[in-house]
């Protein structure tokens, strides 16, 4: 194949529909900002036309793309591998290009992890999550593999918290297990580090309140929320005032993104970059 010196490499994101995509803005602001000759370009993919996409960016060379719902699933029949989380998880965010094979990673559990390191080392820790659904079971693998001992999940569907238990305790080494959620969630005191991975609070919904005792959030706790957009939802500021340590849901979602380009590029890009421009973006 013939290159001329001006050919950009090509990295994609897979929506439907297209809705706003601040991870065009995002990742675009990072490859700016480091000269990289790359460009990342979003399609709106319909359900039914998803092989012909992958066989398209196969045929275009692309060295990745990104998919979001619903492809995170429906993507893994059209790839030739998977990463150690993805294959647990049964879901793919993030595709990487390697030796001409597609393999799918999750960059989503990835850019948590990485948000939370920052704060607390997980290793040995007990994680109580609200939620069940992709979010919840891309950190709930992710923080399981990076060692946390005890995982509690808490699920409005119990059917799907149990769902996830069972995931967690059949293939990866943390001990999980599932609480009901009736009226307000009292936070045991043993919990290290309580997540939000619902989508309670998300805009433009941002007077939602979720559902938990905040009297038995401890300053000792580390508490994360998975909503990017508002910036500080009402549980990290009702879990501020209480004297945690809080993380909000834009450092996960810039970091799957520095993931996903150090897959795609080898490099590591300056997160500081993309955060601030999903926040121009978002006017956040
Ligand atoms: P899913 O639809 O797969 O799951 C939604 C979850 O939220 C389920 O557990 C659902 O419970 C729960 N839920 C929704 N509404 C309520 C409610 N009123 N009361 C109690 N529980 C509720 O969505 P995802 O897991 O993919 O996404 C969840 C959130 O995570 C979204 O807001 C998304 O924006 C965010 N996200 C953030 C990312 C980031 O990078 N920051 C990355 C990925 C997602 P039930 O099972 O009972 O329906």
């Amino acid at each position: 194949m013939s290159h001329v010196s001006f050919l950009k490499e090509i990295t994609a994101s897979f929506a439907q529909p297209a809705a706003e995509n601040p991870t065009v803005e995002m990742i675009e602001a990072a490859y700016r900002h480091h000269e990289l000759p790359w460009r990342y370009v979003n399609f709106e993919v319909a359900p039914e036309s998803l092989a012909d996409a992958v066989r398209g960016a196969r045929a275009m060379r692309f060295a990745g793309f990104n998919c979001s719902l619903p492809h995170k699933v429906a993507v893994i029949e059209h790839l030739d591998g998977l990463g150690e989380s993805a294959s647990i998880m049964g879901a793919v965010n993030c595709v990487v290009r390697r030796d001409s094979r597609y393999i799918g990673e999750n960059t989503d559990g990835k850019g948590f992890l990485k948000s939370l390191r920052e704060k607390i080392d997980p290793s040995g820790k007990t994680m109580v999550m609200f939620g069940a659904g992709g979010a919840a079971r891309a950190i709930g693998v992710e923080v399981a593999l990076a060692g946390a001992s005890r995982i509690v999940v808490v699920n409005r569907d119990p059917a799907r918290g149990k769902e996830l238990v069972q995931l967690l305790n059949e293939q990866t080494p943390a001990d999980a297990d599932d609480s009901p959620w009736r009226g307000e969630f009292t936070v045991p005191a043993t919990a290290d580090i309580v997540v939000n991975a619902t989508s309670i609070g998300l805009f433009p919904n941002t007077d939602a309140k979720i559902a938990v005792d905040l009297e038995s959030l401890k300053p000792t706790m580390l508490i994360a929320d998975v909503i990017p957009n508002p910036l500080r939802t009402n549980f990290v500021e009702a879990a501020e005032k209480r004297g945690c340590t809080v993380i909000d849901g834009l450092g996960m979602l810039v970091n799957q993104g520095v993931i996903s380009i150090k897959y795609w590029t080898g490099i590591d890009v300056e997160p500081s970059i993309m955060r601030q421009r999903v926040v121009d973006v978002l006017g956040l």
